[in-house]
């Protein structure tokens, strides 16, 4: 990174401690049973301010901060561009605590106690249809294993959800994942994962797969922009990459910090849909078809009679708005 970066930038509004004590008002923070929340100006070298990895730029405004899992507090800017993120960021080894086993086996978005559990599973694979039909991808698919182009790929794959759904459906499949714990899930499982470093893995070779994928992954990366170029470079011309992240809308704006994707550090980056979709053009991706779903409210196991009336209202409503605070994306690499 160039050094002088730190210097150019307008950072002090951006880097001022958050107001724990100020306001007379009681704050979340102060609200905590057991002492003071650490904070992440308090790991000097491992949480760093980093030039915003859509544009390069440095002219952040401080949106709010958020408490964390481990009771660390991080900040989140929107960057002259648009990216909303977490900023300073910490680096890999800050951020690893946080996915231990523990993190996916207490994971609770959907309403289920385990990433594990076959429900959790079911539900998964249930939205992957659903998104791939959406994404006009099952079109491709029929030409494409015709044609003998089945090696897919991906990335973050977690417990390998998406491995195994692409290999019965006669993929060549494989998936890699960062961590650990996930990935030996997935390996037990009899599936072809790689546990490792998408960007630096030397087992990926240029345009060797027809399909890439990342499903809920990308705004966990450190360095989407790198991600999305390396996706581009081991596509064969004429590959497909099918993306799904949360979306930076209306949704998210209304929500704030309370906003169900806002969980930080894992999520690093909110990606607008005209964000994401200008970042994939400038790579070279042409955008076949983008679908947003999903209403902010969570599938509750038990939720009221009315919630769920609400909500089956509501997620036909944003989907057909394109106002959904989850969307997909099916891009193509030109040939
Ligand atoms: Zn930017």
């Amino acid at each position: 990174m160039n050094p002088s970066f730190f210097r150019n930038c307008s950072m002090s509004q951006v880097l001022e401690r958050p107001p724990i004590r100020q306001n007379r008002k009681r704050s979340h923070l102060e609200a905590l049973p057991e002492g003071r929340p650490r904070l992440f100006a308090e790991r000097p070298g491992e949480v760093r301010l980093v030039p915003c990895n859509a544009c390069g730029g440095s002219k952040f405004k401080k949106l709010f901060y958020k408490e964390s899992s481990l009771r660390e507090t991080f900040q989140v800017v929107r960057c002259s561009c648009g990216l909303v993120q977490v900023n300073p960021q910490p680096d890999l080894k800050a951020i690893m605590p946080y996915y231990t086993d523990a993190y996916f086996k207490k994971r609770t978005d959907r309403g289920y106690d385990n990433y594990y559990s076959e429900a959790l599973r079911d539900e998964i694979r249930r939205v992957f249809t659903l998104n791939l039909a959406d994404l006009d991808f099952f079109t491709f698919e029929e030409k494409a294993l015709k044609s003998g182009s089945n090696h897919a790929l991906d990335v973050g794959c977690a417990a390998g959800y998406f491995v195994e759904y692409m290999a019965e459906r006669a993929w060549r499949s494989r998936g890699i994942e960062l961590s650990r714990s996930a990935g030996t899930v997935a390996r037990k499982r009899g599936l072809d994962v790689t546990i490792g470093d998408f960007l630096t893995s030397s087992e990926l070779s240029p345009s060797s797969y027809d399909l890439v994928s990342f499903w809920a992954s990308i705004e966990h990366m450190h360095d989407p922009a790198s991600v999305l170029r390396r996706a581009y470079e081991i596509l064969k011309p004429g590959g497909r990459m099918l993306l799904s992240t949360c979306r930076y809308g209306i949704l998210a704006r209304i929500r704030g910090k309370d906003w169900r994707y806002m969980n930080v550090p894992e999520h690093l980056y909110f990606f607008s849909l005209r964000g994401l979709s200008k970042m994939a053009r400038g790579i070279g991706f042409q955008v076949v078809r983008t679908v947003t779903y999903g209403s902010g409210m969570t599938t509750r196991k038990d939720g009221s009679e009315l919630y769920a009336t609400v909500k089956r209202y509501a997620d036909p409503a944003v989907k057909f708005l394109n106002q959904g605070d989850m969307m997909a994306f099916h891009l193509e690499k030109m040939s």
